[in-house]
């Protein structure tokens, strides 16, 4: 899915800054490597190049991620992708 991308401005994903504690473990599951960490901090690089997986807030230790994994629009294009399928959230 390298290079797959949604619409700008709708990611959910939101990163506290304060809970992080550097641990790397967000840029090491993201399939679209949303993250860099960097002096003890994650940074989010490109948060429209998300596709809300939840990957990332499921195995940050200290939940400062929060994303809504599997929904709206990004879920239907993920589902569609997997199936080969032409994607359909409901919406136009
Ligand atoms: S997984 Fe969580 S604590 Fe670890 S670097 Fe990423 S945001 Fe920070
Ligand atoms: S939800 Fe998935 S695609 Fe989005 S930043 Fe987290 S791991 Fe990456």
């Amino acid at each position: 899915m390298d290079g797959f991308r949604y619409l700008d401005g709708v990611a959910s994903l939101r990163l506290a800054d304060a809970a992080c504690i550097g641990c790397g473990m967000c840029e090491e599951v993201c399939p679209h490597g949303i993250f860099a960490v960097a002096e003890g901090k994650a940074r989010i690089l490109d948060r429209d190049a998300c596709m809300e997986c939840g990957a990332c807030a499921m195995n940050c230790p200290t939940k400062a991620i929060s994303v809504n994994p599997g929904v709206g629009c990004a879920a239907a294009i993920l589902a569609g992708w997997l199936s080969g399928s032409k994607p359909s959230c409901g919406c136009q």
